[in-house]
């Protein structure tokens, strides 16, 4: 642990000149993502022609260590809060040479941007938990949780990253829940992807992300799909209508075609991806089927109560999330 005296506590003496000459003349700038924001307030520091903002909402005077995100702002905190909730933080606060002192607060520069310190802080001090989007925000904030062992945090992220309020893209969710052993979110983030082409430029670098086991079993889904979605409509026993050639009409008994049923599972077929059941339900390409007629007697080909029914029962077993077993 590498331990400065804060010039939060304004005892700027104590800091080392070689230390305060290598900062960088960037911190001396509000971070971006406070900028205009009352949430950080500007500290000058003229002795040392250097300022550094501290945070409005952990500000204690009483507070016995000090973060310093890589943006420069001061997080002034109890030390009790870290070791009730970090377990990292309550190891290194259990060495004897770093036990936090009252009135003379350490100071701890951490890797993470102040946004990310901001978030990890208000959650685990039961503040109102800031807006975690976008995704890639999340993700800071879910890895920042990891890296100093903080669970409660961590789990709020979770349901943060699986919820459909975030809206979060799905096959990045995959991929973070992968990574974690999360199943249940897996899954979930996996029916998600059924709507879209997983080879689609858009999604590389998203699909880039995902582990090759999880990426497979993503892939073996869309693909399983699709298979199973060809065979329901080859199955002659639920759609006579997928017999080769003509058929009888069940009306006259003359022979007749079926063009607009297999050119409704052609167009279902050539797409990228198998739409939903609700989508190929209300598709205009079946309604077309269900009021194809007989050439010779004019009656409808089909029973459109029946051919729906057994359709929608059909797609209802079709694969709808990866298999991680
Ligand atoms: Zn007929």
């Amino acid at each position: 642990m590498k331990r400065i005296i804060c010039e939060a506590t304004r005892q700027e003496t104590f800091l080392p000149r070689v230390q305060l000459a290598a900062m960088d003349r960037r911190q001396q700038l509000c971070p971006a993502s406070f900028r205009g924001s009352p949430s950080v307030r500007r500290i000058p520091s003229p002795k040392y022609k250097l300022d550094f903002y501290i945070h409005t909402s952990f500000s204690s005077p009483d507070a016995d260590i000090v973060l310093i995100s890589r943006d420069n702002v001061h997080f002034r905190i109890h030390s009790q809060l870290l070791r009730q909730t970090s377990g990292w933080f309550r190891t290194l606060l259990s060495l004897p040479n770093n036990a936090p002192q009252a009135g003379t607060p350490d100071a701890l520069r951490l890797d993470e941007p102040s946004s990310v310190l901001d978030a990890l802080l208000r959650i685990a001090s039961a503040m109102e938990v800031p807006p975690l989007r976008p995704v890639d925000f999340c993700e800071e904030v879910l890895l920042a949780a990891e890296k100093y062992e903080m669970p409660g945090p961590a789990s709020v992220v979770r349901v943060a990253l699986t919820s459909s309020l975030l809206d979060a893209p799905p096959v990045r969710v995959y991929g973070i829940a992968t990574r974690r052993g999360w199943v249940a979110e897996a899954r979930a983030a996996s029916a998600r992807t059924l709507a879209l082409d997983l080879f689609h430029p858009a999604l590389r670098a998203d699909m880039d992300k995902v582990d090759a086991p999880h990426l497979m079993a993503l892939l073996r889904l869309h693909h399983a799909r699709k298979q199973a979605l060809r065979e329901v409509l080859d199955d002659k026993k639920l759609f006579s209508s997928s017999t080769k050639g003509t058929t009888q009409c069940f009306s006259c008994g003359r022979r007749v075609d079926h063009i607009d049923w297999f050119q409704f599972k052609y167009n279902l077929l050539v797409m990228a991806t198998v739409p939903s059941d609700t989508e190929i339900l209300n598709s205009g390409d079946l309604q077309r089927v269900l009021e194809a007629s007989c050439l010779h007697c004019n009656k409808t080909l089909y029973g459109a109560v029946t051919t729906r029914a057994n359709l929608g029962e059909a797609l209802k077993r079709l694969p709808t999330s990866v298999d991680l077993s």
